[in-house]
């Protein structure tokens, strides 16, 4: 299964679906902004592996394994396996532990021994049965090992069962949950494969530049000395965090931090809805200044309400349109910091 071929039996319309869904700009941007070059998954004992960089966009685990599983189908992202993961049949946990078990008994309570062969008499048993204090002696011939590869070997390995006292040279493998205490063996597990994902640079082209903001927007603002952060949490007053697209932060000109969300639609207009939603956290957070990225247009009662609500709303075709809007509005803000801290 080929990149090149996976992409060509789906259709570039249900991918430019993707490029304007919202959560998966966000996590594009963080692959085109180099801030992700490849997406290791991260272990998590109760939960088997997980993806926080992307569980911050788009929510629970198994939601962002879907999530990822169709930028990949989609041909947008490229994955490699990274490990296999062992679930339990009885309660699905990935805490899961390998036992070695007697394959007459069953039992796990098993001991294992090295083997010994004292070469130039060809006796052959456990380590213990040679072990006198610490030296090596034969118990058939009575002379001593000490030349490794020369007067004696190491010819594998020997297990007994403390259960049934039968002897054996290979254990039987068997899985145990720590969670539910339930054992089980590879037939009934559930197996998976985990993956890492990168970016699938040749398809990100068919995207157009302007479906993809974030990156180009905080290059932006970095060029003009802001910190940028992307996705950002902020804590309001409520004490509830909420999420932003892009957050601003400048030292000499902020007194705490510039918000920006992104709106994109298919259709002509983007609906009012987005900044009824980014009021809200508005509201709670009070940042210096509130911007709402609306590509291609705002809906007339969408402009209405960000006039209202004290949102600066930025309408733009495309990305140069996005950035250049947004220049203005930084400027803006630089030079009213600049006169407020001038004395009368
Ligand atoms: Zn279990
Ligand atoms: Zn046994
Ligand atoms: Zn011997």
């Amino acid at each position: 299964m080929t990149g090149a071929r996976e992409m060509s039996r789906v259709p570039k319309a249900q991918r430019d679906e993707v490029f304007r869904d919202h959560r998966a700009q966000l996590v594009l941007s963080k692959f085109l902004s180099g801030e992700l070059d490849k997406l290791d998954p991260v272990y998590d004992p109760a939960y088997g592996y997980r993806y926080p960089a992307v569980e911050v966009i788009v929510g629970e685990p198994s939601a962002t394994e879907e999530f990822l599983k169709n930028l990949y189908e989609l041909g947008i992202l490229k994955r490699e396996t990274y490990d296999k993961l062992i679930y339990c049949p009885s309660c699905n946990s990935a805490n899961v532990s390998i036992h070695y078990s007697c394959p007459y008994c069953k039992s796990y309570n098993i001991k294992k021994s090295a083997l010994i062969e004292h070469i130039p008499c060809g006796y052959i048993d456990t380590e213990d049965k040679f072990r006198k204090e610490n030296k090596l002696i034969c118990p058939r011939c009575h002379s001593e090992l000490n030349k490794p590869d020369i007067n004696y070997r190491r010819a594998g390995i020997w297990c007994s069962c403390n259960e049934c006292n039968k002897s054996f040279d290979i254990p039987v493998p068997s899985h145990f949950c720590r969670v539910c205490s339930k054992s089980f063996t590879f037939d009934d597990a559930t197996y998976k494969d985990v993956y890492s994902y990168t970016l699938n640079k040749d398809i990100m082209k068919e995207a157009g530049v302007g479906f993809i903001l974030v990156a180009p927007i905080r290059e932006f603002l970095q060029s003009r000395g802001f910190n940028v952060e992307s996705p950002s949490f902020q804590k309001g007053k409520s004490g509830a965090s909420h999420m932003f697209d892009i957050a601003a932060t400048r030292g000499d000109i902020t007194r705490n931090v510039i918000v920006i969300d992104l709106a994109t639609s298919a259709e002509e207009f983007v609906s009012e809805q987005s900044i009824i939603a980014m009021f809200a956290k508005v509201y709670d957070v009070t940042p210096d200044k509130a911007c709402l990225i609306a590509i291609p247009k705002m809906a007339e009662s969408g402009r209405k309400l960000a006039d209202l609500y004290n949102i600066n709303l930025i309408e733009a075709k495309d990305q140069n349109e996005a950035i250049r809007a947004l220049e203005k509005c930084v400027v803006a803000v630089v030079q009213s910091k600049i006169q407020q801290s001038q004395p009368e």
